[in-house]
């Protein structure tokens, strides 16, 4: 059974995609220099996609992928964690994302798990050809969305696993609902997964300027006012 948080999770994609339908980017299937193993998420992602990989019956072909770890480089915190350092004034820097080794689950110029991929893939665009090693050219407005709404989907997953995308999902490969991968994955990796992740922490505040806030709160709006059940995703989040 898809769980609330999962829900809720689907309820911000789909919110996203919708609003960022106005950006003008030049991405497009099959452009895929984006796609490397530098994506980090929040274990209800890791939740979402490892239930897509058992109601599909792949998961031999899953811990395989899980194997393949290259080059990449974590986040040394979380984006709630560095925008709490932010709003209290601290000096910190955002990290730098160098060359990386190629996602595994890019198949043939497509993602392999596109309907179940994680936030990071699904707000990152172009409005120029990106070059590997080089940071894509993000328009501001959908920068300073994607960042807004990656605060809340870490607040969802607060005390939960956060950080790079095959580390959190080799973490969550033992568990109880996930005990086919036991035949699949050695014993050990699950445990190197959870010794590169730090846990997910609440909002501390949006990591936006005044007139940032402008262009991003109909967006923020739309995500809290999303009804899942009877409730609104604001009042989930808000335990009322
Ligand atoms: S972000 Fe860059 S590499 Fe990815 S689809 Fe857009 S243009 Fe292509
Ligand atoms: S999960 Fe899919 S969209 Fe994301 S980096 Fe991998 S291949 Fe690309």
């Amino acid at each position: 059974m898809v769980s609330l948080k999962e829900k809720i999770l689907l309820g911000i994609y789909e919110e996203f995609e919708t609003w960022a339908q106005q950006e003008k980017t030049i991405c497009k299937k099959g452009c895929t220099v984006c796609c490397t193993q530098n994506v980090t998420m929040a274990a209800v992602e890791g939740d979402l996609i490892h239930r897509h990989i058992r109601e599909n019956d792949t998961m031999e072909w899953f811990a395989e992928k899980l194997q393949k770890k290259g080059n990449t480089q974590r986040p040394e915190m979380t984006t709630n964690g560095f925008a709490a350092a932010c709003l209290q004034g601290e000096d910190v820097e955002s990290g730098s994302y160098g060359n990386a080794s190629t996602c595994p689950f890019l198949e043939n110029d497509n993602c392999s798990i596109y309907s179940v991929r994680p936030f990071s893939c699904r707000c990152f665009v172009s409005e120029e050809t990106c070059i590997p090693g080089m940071p894509a050219v993000i328009p501001e407005s959908h920068l300073s969305a994607s960042t807004a709404v990656m605060q809340i989907i870490e607040h969802l997953g607060q005390g939960e696993y956060w950080g790079n995308m095959l580390d959190v999902l080799l973490a969550l490969s033992d568990l109880p609902e996930n005990r086919k991968y036991n035949e699949f994955l050695p014993a050990s990796l699950p445990d190197q997964g959870r010794t590169h992740l730090v846990k997910a922490l609440p909002l501390p505040g949006f990591l936006l300027l005044e007139e940032e806030m402008e262009t991003v709160d109909p967006l923020l709006q739309k995500i809290f006012a999303y009804k899942v059940g009877e409730k609104s995703i604001e009042d989930i989040l808000n335990n009322r």
